[in-house]
């Protein structure tokens, strides 16, 4: 065996994702598609979720050993079939990753009632849920993982984001709880927390903020892109994380540690 076969075999024992299935959700764009993709590429049967059957088809049919599902996360009712859905199927689950998410950015004032609880039901309840509903499947896996995507606002608090923030904020513990709950099963439950990453969920806010100003902020000089998520993706879910549970992979190019910036004039 020549060195570098060596090397690509490490890799692949470490890092390959081959004949594992991974559903994630909130994948038909953004970060969950790049994640999706990255999976995808490690050699594990994706399964493509978003609101709308025939988008998360469609991105299904651009990768390979792929499938779709379609459920509002917001509907608790859709959660259930989704996870009626992949217990169908009677096959193992070895990957989790609870990437959906909603940002109604309000004010506290002018927040309707219905932002809170639209915001709590598909970042923290469907997630819950489908941990939940989900186990039987995780279970028959022998090394499955739970990935949850938080964000930076997780810990940093975010100005007129007070129900994201909150949402994610409770997600990062109960990352933590499920972690200490699933751990002696062998379920990892890890968490990772993007900062300013380009996607139609913060495309408004990065267009007022203004580039510049984004750029003057963050450490490493620029907002990131989803293609710099998926790796960790591939990390946490494999061999090379086994004793990694209860973790968060912060991935924000240093942005987290400048937004104490906030000055009060810019928002009066
Ligand atoms: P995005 O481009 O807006 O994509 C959001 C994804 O979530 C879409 O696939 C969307 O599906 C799905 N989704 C939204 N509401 C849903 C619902 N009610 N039911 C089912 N699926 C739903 O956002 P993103 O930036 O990729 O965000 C992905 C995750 O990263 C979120 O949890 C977000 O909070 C987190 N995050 C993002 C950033 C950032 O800067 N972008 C930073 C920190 C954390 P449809 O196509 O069906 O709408």
């Amino acid at each position: 065996m020549t060195s570098h076969q060596g090397e690509h075999s490490y890799l692949a024992k470490t890092f390959g994702l081959r004949g594992t299935t991974a559903l994630v959700t909130g994948s038909t764009r953004g970060i969950g598609l790049a994640i999706a993709r990255a999976l995808a590429s490690a050699g594990a049967n994706v399964i493509v979720h978003g609101r709308r059957f025939s988008e998360a088809e469609s991105v299904a049919a651009s990768m390979s050993r792929a499938t779709a599902v379609a459920a509002d996360l917001a509907d608790p009712l859709e959660v259930a079939r989704l996870v009626d859905r992949v217990l169908d199927w009677d096959a193992p689950l070895d990957i989790l990753v609870n990437n959906a998410g909603v940002e109604i950015g309000a004010r506290v004032e002018t927040m309707e009632p219905n932002d809170l609880h639209r915001t709590l039901e598909v970042n923290l309840a469907a997630p819950l849920a489908l941990v939940r509903g989900l186990l039987p499947a995780l279970r028959r896996s022998p090394a499955a993982s739970i990935i949850n995507v938080s964000s930076i606002h997780e810990t940093v608090p975010s100005w007129g984001n007070t129900a994201y923030a909150a949402s994610k904020a409770a997600l990062a513990m109960a990352t933590k709880t499920l972690a200490i709950e699933l751990g002696p099963e062998g379920i990892r439950v890890n968490a990772i927390a993007p900062g300013a990453i380009a996607t139609d969920i913060n495309a408004l806010v990065i267009k007022e903020i203004g580039d510049e100003n984004f750029r003057d902020w963050i450490p490493l000089r620029r907002v990131g892109v989803p293609e710099e998520i998926g790796p960790a993706a591939v990390f946490l879910a494999s061999t090379g994380a086994r004793y990694m549970t209860g973790a968060t992979l912060v991935i924000d190019g240093g942005y987290a540690h400048h937004l104490v910036r906030y000055r009060h004039s810019d928002h009066s």
